[in-house]
């Protein structure tokens, strides 16, 4: 990493954790706190890399399993990797298939696969499904959900494919568990994630010069679920190997309370001259929370997904959504959003909107998801607008600003 690369720390709110500052890499600088938005497998769905950036959209993250099963590292390798393949010439984070290794291991096992529902506030259902992951200390071996084929990830491995991919941040191969693994499980994972973690730190370094992107940050994830002394304490060995940024990862436990016990321990066991990453978080209550709690930057697939399924973010509603099939939106002039500057507010009202999503319009998709990718966006200028007046990002705040 050049001297100038890395994270400036521009301001903080009295009293609060919260916090402003810079993440500058070899592909431009993301403002913090920031939305990371979701491009699994090397875009964001439904959305162009043009349409991204003219929303304002900074980054993106992919997912080196995804991307390593299609179309393989390799063939992203030498095409200059992310920046070259896709189009978005802007920063990138490549997470590492650690999620994987829980949604199609203990998440089936534990009926908890989908990325949701291992966050507060989900239901937990019955123990059901068949792991597709055998997980051992040398790594993950994985049963691709493409053609059935096995696949082996150790965290020597995914190293070299993120150093093809040539992500300007990228996450070392960790272990995440469900809220149902009980203390003795979360704890041996953890440690599994601390050592495959020096094992990342090794190969990250014997493997500089492959690769588009020579500017590559590692960065550490914390683990050790919703324990408050095993989160201090990965926190702990974790910022103890000098990484650059911090991300935290696995289940944040049952209820919204013990998420944001485990983020507030968290963050205070980890340097404060860092960036840390909330990974998979994105309701609107929930950064805010995580802002508050000295959180830099979320990534989370909810806001296009919720478009895709019809649910459309908006300050003026209650839970900051509308359901925009629902019947009172067919008569309906307004654009989503008074006040939106997208493309889709600018131009489409709610009741064609309706329209579109009743008939299955494919464009549907994408107005819907430039409408919720802006809205995030304008979230997160509106945080780091009230976090600059020395003020804490709450609804209310955000809501007058
Ligand atoms: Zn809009």
């Amino acid at each position: 990493m050049r001297s100038e690369e890395g994270f400036r720390l521009l301001g903080r709110v009295p009293g609060s954790n919260a916090r402003r500052g810079e993440i500058v890499t070899p592909h431009g600088t993301i403002r913090t706190p920031a939305f990371v938005a979701v491009a699994t497998r090397g875009t964001v769905k439904a959305l162009s890399a043009h349409d991204a950036a003219s929303l304002g959209v900074e980054v993106l993250i992919g997912n080196t399993y995804h991307l390593a099963l299609r179309p393989g590292a390799e063939a992203i390798g030498a095409r200059g990797g992310l920046h070259g393949f896709t189009g978005w010439t802007g920063p990138w984070f490549t997470d590492s298939g650690g999620f994987q290794v829980f949604s199609l291991g203990a998440g089936k096992v534990h009926g908890v696969g989908k990325i949701a529902s291992i966050f507060p506030g989900e239901t937990p259902t019955k123990p059901v499904g068949e792991s597709l992951v055998e997980l051992t200390e040398e790594g993950a071996r994985f049963r691709s959900v493409v053609d059935g084929s096995w696949l082996f990830f150790s965290p020597e491995e995914v190293i070299r494919q993120e150093r093809l991919l040539g992500a300007d941040v990228v996450l070392p191969l960790d272990e995440c568990t469900s809220p149902f693994h009980d203390r003795t499980y979360t704890k041996a994972a953890m440690e599994r994630t601390h050592r495959w973690a020096e094992r990342a730190v090794t190969a990250f370094e014997r493997t500089r010069g492959l690769g588009p992107n020579p500017g590559q940050a590692l960065w550490g994830i914390v683990q050790g679920g919703a324990y408050e002394d095993l989160r201090r304490a990965s926190a702990k060995v974790i910022a103890g190997m000098g990484f650059p940024g911090f991300a935290i990862g696995g289940s944040l436990g049952r209820s919204n309370e013990d998420m944001l016990r485990v983020i507030e321990r968290t963050v205070d066991e980890l340097p404060a001259d860092r960036p840390r990453h909330l990974l998979g978080i994105g309701t609107v209550e929930d950064i805010l929370a995580a802002v508050n709690l000295g959180v830099d930057t979320f990534d989370c697939a909810a806001p296009t997904r919720l478009a895709r399924n019809g649910a459309l973010l908006t300050f003026e509603e209650a839970g900051f959504r509308m359901a925009i099939k629902n019947a009172r939106f067919r008569d309906d002039d307004r654009p989503v959003e008074e006040g939106c500057d997208c493309p889709t507010c600018a131009q489409h009202s709610r009741a064609f909107l309706c329209h579109l999503f009743r008939t299955g319009e494919l464009s549907y998709y994408r107005l819907t998801t430039l409408h919720n990718v802006r809205f995030m966006v304008r979230l997160m200028e509106r945080v780091r607008g009230a976090l600059a007046g020395g003020r804490s990002p709450s609804v209310d705040v955000l809501r007058e600003s």
